[in-house]
């Protein structure tokens, strides 16, 4: 079976629940730590791309007999643009089902401008959307494509400020962001440790927590706050410094060897995992399936943490079906994250799902549907609403 057409567009993809929260979530009035806080223009977070009025880019795969495959990503206007005017046309006329040959002609196709950086998001939109065709024309779900299932259930833990609400909702495990870093100094550790003292006191001794630094710490703040933190039972440390910095990464696992350490949203293909992993730099690794390269990027990278017996926990993995089926079928993936606004106070999950036929978290764990390809329930009236 050939690939007919392939076609890259924008869609916006957010939710509208008909619940109204029962009070604010706490994400309006907190704000998480950027690495261009150091600069007065850019405060509480303002600066960062995902805030760009880019729209997303989502693509749609076409075989011979008209059967599609949907796939998205970020960054709408220079990732649409990649796919359709370079990627996309070079894979017309392949086999749809030759996802290993499609992806490395797609890095391959990248060289001179490197298969990084936001040529990994057009990578990746293209990839899933081949993994959604695949497992339509076979008639399979894809997690079983890829070899499993492995496991019943999925364990998801919760990112954000709601913890109380995580909790009720029925989370074991939830992951704080970190408001303040080096440029708050001592005045901001002591504030982080008030936050992070409140939150194991919310959530009790029997759930996980965890607090990730979104890249905005520098070696010194993150020792001191691994060490600070001790007494509140931190499962893990996540994205303390910038993440081309593999050497920082070298020196930080020397100084804080009894850390559990997490990282990886912002490494792209393959290489900086295999360094990662031949060094244990990490205890876990975080793809984004939607940002590495896809779902056989993904799946690569999984392979690579088994045989270093490194986790690998996908970076907002169970807010698409996406990273629920390879969650589900790879024995490296112990949990999987749920982010991006889980809900406000009060509002239920399933009124949060931004692509129809994602299956939605129960009680702290998910199994997403045995439909073919990623179960998506997308038409083309969702698609015309979406592309408005
Ligand atoms: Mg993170």
């Amino acid at each position: 079976m050939k690939i007919k057409e392939i076609r890259a567009f924008e869609i916006a993809t957010e939710p509208q629940p008909k619940t109204v929260p029962r009070e604010p979530s706490r994400a309006q009035t907190i704000h998480m730590n950027r690495p261009t806080a150091r600069y007065e223009r850019f405060p509480n977070g303002v600066g960062h791309v995902s805030f760009a009025p880019w729209k997303r880019p989502a693509v749609l795969v076409t075989a011979e007999d008209g059967t599609q495959g949907f796939g998205l990503s970020l960054y709408g206007p220079p990732v649409t643009r990649i796919i359709n005017e370079h990627l996309g046309p070079n894979l017309i006329g392949e086999s749809a089902m030759a996802t290993e040959k499609l992806w490395d002609m797609m890095v391959r196709l990248s060289t001179a401008f490197s298969p990084t950086g936001m040529t990994s998001y057009a990578i990746s939109a293209l990839d899933v959307a081949l993994w959604d065709l695949k497992g339509k024309l076979l008639g399979r779900p894809v997690y079983e494509l890829l070899g499993g299932p492995q496991k019943e259930k999925i364990f998801c833990y919760a990112s954000g400020f709601d913890q109380a609400w995580y909790m009720e909702l029925g989370f074991k495990a939830t992951k704080l962001f970190s408001p303040w870093g080096p440029e708050d100094g001592l005045e901001g550790l002591n504030k982080l440790e008030e936050l992070v003292a409140g939150t194991r006191e919310t959530i009790g001794d029997n759930v996980e927590l965890m607090l990730d630094a979104w890249t905005g710490y520098d070696s010194e703040f993150t020792v001191r706050v691994a060490e600070r933190m001790r007494p509140y039972n931190l499962k893990w440390l996540e994205d303390y410094i910038q993440p081309e910095d593999l050497l920082g990464y070298e020196s930080i696992r020397q100084r804080l060897p009894w850390q559990t350490l997490a990282t990886g949203e912002h490494w792209y293909n393959l290489a900086p995992f295999a360094a990662a992993a031949g060094k244990r730099l990490v205890d876990i690794f975080q793809p984004d399936v939607l940002w590495c390269g896809g779902i056989t990027a993904a799946a690569k990278i999984c392979h690579l943490a088994q045989a270093n017996h490194i986790s690998v926990i996908f970076h907002g993995g169970m807010n698409y079906p996406f990273g629920q089926h390879l969650s589900m079928a790879m024995p490296a993936v112990t949990w999987g994250e749920r982010s991006e606004d889980v809900s406000a106070p009060g509002v239920p999950l399933a009124e949060m799902v931004k692509l129809p036929g994602t299956a939605v978290i129960e009680d702290g764990y998910v199994r997403p549907s045995d439909a073919p390809g990623f179960g998506l329930e997308i038409d083309e009236a969702w698609l015309e609403r979406a592309a408005a």
